[in-house]
């Protein structure tokens, strides 16, 4: 076995569902921008996703809300009061709370690397109870000024780690692809209805297999 594995997991649409981060980002925010311009909320909301879209998640700002604020003239607005109207729409996937707790009980360091915003993973750590399984969460747009897009943010997590790392996540590209190409071990997991590719995982009870099988 050698040196011990550090287990890195993304967090949203992985550990928890995205209903709190669509609950922002498509209603909360598009919302607000339908009251100030003065427009029906369908169309703000095509507003808001045009917009997105035309940023990209490579890009640092999709994930800063206060840049989003600021973008629909919404400066006045404050971005954590936002995020935490929806906080009681956190929900964590089923096998979570099990799956970290038996990594953690056979000795293997956990991180949370995700791209969300600290006030985002903040809301959700705290709502989903599962700061106690991590030696590290990281937000990777707010801590490291940075994205997964980019190969050099799992070369500073391996360096952190000391070590091997294993990551996994929902997102092909940013969980799966960039990851490898920097030479850590990743699977891709595919929740819901989700793109798939092959290998794709459907649970974390399948990722643990790999993972003890390694
Ligand atoms: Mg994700």
């Amino acid at each position: 076995m050698g040196r011990r594995l550090t287990i890195s997991f993304d967090l949203d649409g992985t550990l928890t569902s995205n209903r709190f981060v669509d609950s922002v980002w498509m209603e909360g925010l598009p919302e607000l921008v339908s009251r100030r311009q003065g427009m029906v909320l369908s169309e703000a909301r095509r507003v808001c996703l045009g917009a997105y879209e035309q940023e990209g998640p490579a890009s640092i700002r999709w994930y800063q809300l206060s840049y989003w604020l600021d973008y629909f003239g919404l400066k006045d607005v404050d971005p954590a009061g936002l995020i935490s109207r929806y906080a009681s729409r956190v929900e964590l996937y089923d096998d979570v709370l099990p799956v970290l707790g038996e990594l953690q009980s056979q000795g293997f360091p956990l991180v949370l690397f995700s791209n969300a915003a600290r006030h985002f993973l903040d809301v959700e750590v705290s709502r989903g109870g599962i700061a106690p399984f991590f030696v590290h969460m990281i937000s990777v747009s707010d801590d490291w000024g940075m994205t997964k897009a980019e190969a050099r943010a799992f070369l500073r997590l391996k360096h952190l780690a000391g070590g091997e790392v294993v990551h996994i996540g929902d997102h092909l590209d940013f969980d799966c692809l960039v990851p490898r190409s920097a030479g850590l071990q990743a699977y891709h997991i595919r929740r819901d209805e989700g793109p798939g590719a092959e290998g794709s995982l459907d649970n974390l009870r399948e990722f643990v297999a790999r993972v003890k099988g390694e």
